[in-house]
C-alpha cells in the first residue's frame, strides 16, 4: 500500500499539546487511499504518539532541523518551511497523497506545496474516496449550489480537508507494527522570511474551536443581542457557539465567531441557528452540517427548506427550557 502523507497538527491546550480533532479526521480518510503517515513537526510525546497510533498511523515521522525539540526551524516561522518538508517527503516516499486540514494556514501550505512540487491541488474537500483507486474528492462550491467531484490530474494529489468531514474512528489493535521515523530536513533562507516572534497559548475557554466543534448553537438578528440562552443551551450540549452576519455586524458576538460566506465554515454533526433567517450566504457556511436544527418564530423564514427539525417558536422561551430539561438530564 502506498503511503498518505497527513501533515499533524498540535495545539496546546492548559499547557498540554494535543493533536487537533481534524488532524485525527485525516487519518480517517487517509485510511481509505493507503497507508496513513503522520508528520509532525518536532518529535511527539508519548501521548502525542499514541494517539496517532490509535487512529490509525501505520508511521510516524517526526521532523527535525537539529534544531531544539520542538523544531524551531521549521515552527519558528511561518507555513513555508512546512511546504518544504512536505516536498522533501514527498520526493522520499512518492505516497499517493498529502492531505492537510483546510484552514487559512493549511491551505496556504498546501498552496504552496502544490508549486513546490507542481502538483495538482484540491481545496475545501468535504469527503475523499479511493475510487478506481485515485483520490476523488467533493467539494461544496458557488455557496453550496453545487457539490462537485474532483480528482487531481498531475503530480501527487494534494487535498485540504474540511474539519468534521467525518468522524473519526479509532483502528482495533492499532499500534503494534508503528515505525517512528526521525526525518532531517534541511530549511532554505528563502523559507525563512517571516519569523515568529511571540504565541500566545490559546485559552481554554471551555467551549470547542467554532470549525473543530461536532455540535454549533449559533444566534442570529433574532436574539436581539442577547446571546445569553445561546451561550447556556451551547455549554448544555458541549457545543461552540456561532453568529450571523447580521449579529456580529450589530456588535452582538465578536467578528471571528461568524459563520458564513464570509466567515467561517463549519460542518459539525448538529448545528442549532436560532433567529436566523438562512439567507444563502449563512447556508454556504453551515449547509453541510449532517443534521440542521432551527428555532425561529416566523414559520416562512427560509432556513426551514434546510432544516431536519424546526421549531417555530421565541428562541427566549425555547432555548431556556430545552437547557434546562438537558441539564436535568
Ligand atoms: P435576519 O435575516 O434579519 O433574520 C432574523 C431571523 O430571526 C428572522 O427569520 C426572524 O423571523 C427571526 N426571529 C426574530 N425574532 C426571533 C425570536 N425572538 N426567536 C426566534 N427567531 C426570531 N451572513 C452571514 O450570516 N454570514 C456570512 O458570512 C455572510 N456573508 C455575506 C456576504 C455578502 C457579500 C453579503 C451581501 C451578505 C452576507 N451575509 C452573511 C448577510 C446575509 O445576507 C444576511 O443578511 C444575514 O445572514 C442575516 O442574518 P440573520 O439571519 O441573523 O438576520
Amino acid at each position: 500500500m502506498p503511503e498518505v502523507l497527513v501533515l499533524i497538527e498540535r495545539v496546546e491546550v492548559d499547557g498540554v499539546r494535543e493533536v487537533t480533532k481534524p488532524s485525527l479526521e485525516l487519518l480517517t480518510i487517509a485510511r481509505r487511499l493507503g497507508d496513513p503517515s503522520a508528520v509532525v513537526i518536532g518529535s511527539p510525546d508519548a501521548d502525542v504518539a499514541g494517539t496517532l497510533k490509535k487512529y490509525g498511523a501505520a508511521k510516524i515521522y517526526s521532523v527535525s532541523t537539529g534544531e531544539g525539540a520542538e523544531d524551531a526551524g521549521v515552527s519558528g516561522y511561518l507555513v513555508a518551511p512546512e511546504a518544504e518538508v512536505l516536498a522533501q517527503l514527498i520526493e522520499k516516499t512518492s505516497p499517493a497523497a498529502v492531505l492537510v486540514v483546510s484552514t487559512g494556514r493549511g491551505k496556504e501550505i498546501a498552496g504552496r506545496l502544490a508549486v513546490k512540487t507542481e502538483s495538482g491541488l484540491i481545496t475545501d474537500a468535504v469527503d475523499v474516496t479511493a475510487a478506481d483507486g485515485t483520490p476523488t474528492t467533493k467539494q461544496s462550491v458557488f455557496a453550496g449550489s453545487f457539490v462537485v467531484q474532483a480528482r487531481v490530474t498531475k503530480g501527487t494529489p494534494i487535498i485540504t480537508v474540511k474539519p468534521n468531514s467525518v468522524t473519526p474512528e479509532e483502528v482495533d489493535g492499532a499500534g503494534s507494527d508503528v515505525a517512528e521515523e526521525a526525518f532531517a530536513v534541511t530549511i532554505s533562507d528563502a523559507a525563512k522570511g517571516a519569523k515568529v516572534t511571540g504565541a500566545e497559548p490559546r485559552k481554554a475557554s471551555g467551549r470547542p474551536e467554532l470549525t473543530e466543534a461536532a455540535i454549533v448553537v449559533s444566534g442570529g438578528r433574532g436574539t436581539g443581542g442577547d446571546f445569553e440562552p445561546i451561550q447556556a443551551f451551547a455549554d448544555s450540549l458541549g457545543a461552540a457557539v456561532g453568529a450571523s452576519r447580521a449579529a456580529v455586524d450589530s456588535g452582538w458576538y465578536p467578528h471571528s465567531f461568524q459563520v458564513g460566506q464570509t466567515g467561517k465554515t463549519v460542518s459539525p454533526q448538529l448545528y442549532v441557528a436560532n433567529g436566523i433567517s438562512g439567507a444563502i450566504q449563512h447556508r454556504a457556511g453551515m449547509q453541510t452540517s449532517k443534521t440542521i436544527v432551527a428555532v425561529n418564530t416566523d414559520e416562512e423564514a427560509p432556513i426551514f427548506e434546510l432544516v431536519d427539525f424546526g421549531v417555530v417558536g421565541d428562541l427566549h422561551t425555547v432555548l431556556p427550557a430545552a437547557t434546562d430539561a438537558i441539564n436535568r438530564g
